[in-house]
């Protein structure tokens, strides 16, 4: 007989992971214990050392899928004496080192559940299982314990108690169990908050008011979402204009993959990210004969689907038997809404019925957005199913909060070795994501139990996130925009030593005072040099530039040609403006007035948007160059040129990338009438090759695409697939965003860095 002690860390609490260990050992002939403590999962077993052997290899191979293992150590204590197989309780001293698990979307057991009349949780909204259910979004305090959850006003019932206390059970400790005799109930309210009808009733009255074209507030998991029948164009209609939405695509739930593939074609590699336990929304084609009304996206050839991730959303699907719009209970840009009150306040004008329930939601999750690049699920929107997994670092580093930037905003905290990334907050442009924005902050703090020793913010002296930074008193560390995104991936990628980072988004603040976007930093956390760029031009009007891709036409045209460029009026942004814009705007860019100089990436997507005759004006962040990516001829192989600038040689300045011949090559195209998806896919594949030429120039091996930009499938997959034919290893995001949402981990790396850590 020997012993053997395994340690397990990771998210391996609250996902069925004692049970397993208990039933393994019980096959096994083992004897000993299993502990919850705050570092993770300890083990002690004792037996031959044929089974101890198959104990170590199973407890790898065969752990419950949602355990998130980081690591697993052995040693061999001394000892023998172990009687039986025990599950002992949670030690509580120590470091919390423990991961809070994400939520996780109901299991396909707890589904069959739901679904099965003779079960006792038959049409039960709220049955979950440690396989499954919310977790993040009602934990209020650590240990993950249920009095430590919003559950905690919900005593258990008999039933509902031996299952939590029977280690065979697969809902042996899950925290949010419950069932209709002793949990949460639904109900169906109109907009006074008068109840017509509760529990399951609630749920199919409304799927028939759904049906009739009624727009339902529903309280899920992280939050509200405001519900329509996508395939009614009036309904979809209304909840654009009530919403004060003009044409940013809305997402969709529909009940399960067949209905997906009646929406939009699924390609093979979505289906295990669609049906994943993070359930998030999937960018995938929307099919030509798709019964969706053209106004869920306007002029957009993608949808964002997602599949239920909780029995709610499941019920109402199965009832509705139609996709749904289901977009965050918000007004536009506004932090999603998360209790019945602050709805009725602000969904009141929204929604014409409210599908509430009385399980309180501790913080705000929205659904997470992913795309399939390269195969992979990648994260653009980082909420419900990811977060608070962290990044974990190679070394402890000291606390540090970290600020984020300003739009898309998240923020995080070093506790350990783990960096914790927030959920989604927001665009920090109004009151109510400012106060969503420190709540996210406080409640980080409290639950780790952690006082940051320094604050990292942005740069840029003007985001808001800064300005608090400022405030708080605490040290600062300001880290540059771009600085950040290249950080950020290599810590996401785990990779020690320096990369070449093509770092391309819309904005950040340069260190410089100008306004950056187009960047090659080649470096790491601990420091960067500015190797390359894009050719510089000025912004005329500077943020109306973003509202405008016209503007940025105008910008590169001038840039080029000068005042010549006002009397090209066969260029569709020329044309869109009056004669009197015309002038102002020549006056702004002659005199360098509220015109700022920038190397932007994503404005050069804008203006090349507007002389394709993609669009003048966008709606929202991104349109411009969403439907540029969208128009690309697939087969197409042609790429404009994109050189050097002649003066580029000059000692220790950074290298220019001239677009002006890329942007010669286009009108010259343009006045041949070149179909508009040759010369979208000849504008990829030039920035493709010309990112490649600079990073041969440079000859760092490594390379990683980071930025907003890099969210646009064409550009990542062209770039990346060229550098690799060239021999560069390529780094890419997958859980943490390309875009500003992982800015605050990559502030935590540099400022880690120079903190000496
Ligand atoms: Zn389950
Ligand atoms: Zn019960
Ligand atoms: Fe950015």
């Amino acid at each position: 007989m020997n012993r053997l002690r395994v340690e397990v860390q990771g998210a391996v609490q609250g996902v069925g992971f004692r049970p397993f260990v208990f039933r393994l050992a019980s096959e096994l002939g083992l004897a000993g214990w299993v502990l919850n403590g705050n570092a993770g999962v300890a083990v002690e077993v004792e037996g031959d050392e044929a089974a101890l052997g198959a104990f170590s290899r199973r407890i790898r191979e065969e752990a419950p899928p949602r355990a998130r293992i980081r690591s697993i150590s052995e040693s061999r204590p001394p000892g023998t004496g172990f009687v039986g197989f025990e599950i002992r309780y949670s030690e509580s001293e120590g470091q919390k080192t423990v991961l809070v698990l994400p939520d996780l979307a109901t299991c396909p057991d707890c589904l069959s559940d739901v679904l099965d009349p003779g079960n006792r949780r038959a049409g039960y909204p709220f049955t979950n299982c440690t396989s499954c259910g919310p977790r993040f979004t009602i934990v209020r305090a650590l240990p993950y314990d249920r009095p430590n959850t919003t559950m905690s006003g919900f005593p258990l019932c008999r039933e509902c108690r031996t299952e939590y206390e029977d280690p065979c059970d697969r809902r042996f400790h899950a925290q949010p169990n419950a069932c209709p005799a002793c949990g949460p109930t639904a109900a169906l309210r109109d907009r006074d908050g008068a109840v017509l009808a509760s529990g399951i009733e609630a749920v199919d009255a409304a799927a028939r008011c759904l049906a009739e074209g009624a727009v339902v507030a529903v309280k899920g998991v992280g939050g509200f979402h405001l519900l329509c029948d996508a395939r009614d164009a009036s309904a979809v209609g209304r909840l654009r204009e009530r919403k004060g939405r003009l044409r940013k695509p809305f997402a969709l739930m529909v009940r399960d993959l067949p209905m997906a593939r009646e929406v939009c074609r699924v390609p093979e590699e979505a289906i295990p990210f669609l049906s994943s336990p993070e359930a998030p929304i999937v960018l995938l084609e929307r099919r030509v004969d798709s019964p969706v009304a053209e106004g869920v996206a306007p002029g957009n050839p993608n949808l964002g689907v997602m599949l239920p991730s909780n029995p709610l959303h499941h019920l109402l699907l199965r009832k509705a038997a139609f996709p749904v719009v289901a977009t965050s209970g918000n007004r536009s840009e506004e932090p999603i809404c998360i209790d019945e009150g602050e709805a009725a306040l602000r969904l009141g004008s929204l929604a014409d019925l409210f599908l509430v329930h009385d399980r309180p939601i501790e913080r705000h999750a929205d659904d997470s957005i992913v795309r399939v690049i390269r195969k992979e699920a990648r994260v653009l929107r980082r909420a419900r199913g990811y977060a608070p997994f962290p990044v974990f670092a190679n070394r402890p580093l000291p606390p540090i909060l970290a600020v984020g930037a300003h739009l898309k905003s998240t923020v995080a905290l070093s506790v350990g070795r783990e960096i914790f990334l927030s959920q989604h907050i927001g665009d920090l442009e109004s009151p109510e994501a400012m106060a969503a924005f420190e709540r996210v902050i406080a409640d980080f703090r409290r639950l780790w139990e952690v006082d940051p020793v320094a604050v990292a913010h942005d740069l840029h002296p003007g985001y808001l996130s800064t300005k608090w930074a400022r405030e708080t008193g605490s040290p600062l560390i300001a880290v540059q925009h771009h600085h950040a995104h290249l950080a950020a991936c290599l810590a996401e990628n785990q990779t020690q030593g320096d990369a070449l980072g093509v770092t391309w988004d819309g904005t950040g603040y340069g260190t410089d005072r100008t306004v950056w976007g187009g960047e090659f930093l080649s470096g790491s956390a601990a420091g960067f040099t500015r190797v390359a760029s894009l050719r510089p031009f000025r912004l005329p009007g500077g943020e109306a530039a973003v509202r405008e891709p016209r503007r940025c036409a105008l910008a590169l045209l001038w840039e080029r040609f000068g005042k010549e460029s006002l009397r090209m009026t066969g260029l569709a942004p020329v044309a869109s403006f009056t004669d009197v814009e015309k002038e102002v705007l020549a006056s702004m860019l002659e005199r360098g007035l509220n015109a700022p100089v920038t190397t932007s990436a994503g404005r050069l997507f804008d203006g090349v948007a507007a002389l394709l005759g993609l669009c003048q004006r966008s709606s929202f962040e991104g349109e411009a160059a969403m439907a540029l990516e969208a128009a690309v001829d697939p087969a197409e192989r042609g790429a404009y040129p994109l050189p050097f600038a002649e003066n580029s040689a000059s000692e220790g300045a950074p290298l220019v990338l001239d677009w002006s011949e890329m942007l010669g090559a286009l009108l010259e195209d343009l006045s041949k009438n070149v179909a508009v998806p040759t010369m979208a896919a000849r504008f990829h594949n030039g920035l493709a090759a010309g990112t490649a030429g600079v990073a041969g120039k440079i000859g760092q091996r490594r390379v990683a695409l980071t930025g907003g930009c890099f969210q646009n499938r064409v550009l990542t997959e062209r770039t990346a697939d060229l550098l690799e034919s060239l021999d560069f290893e390529v780094l890419l995001h997958r859980e943490v965003p390309p875009g500003d949402g992982g800015i605050s981990l990559g502030q935590i790396a540099v400022a880690a860095s120079t903190m000496g850590a």
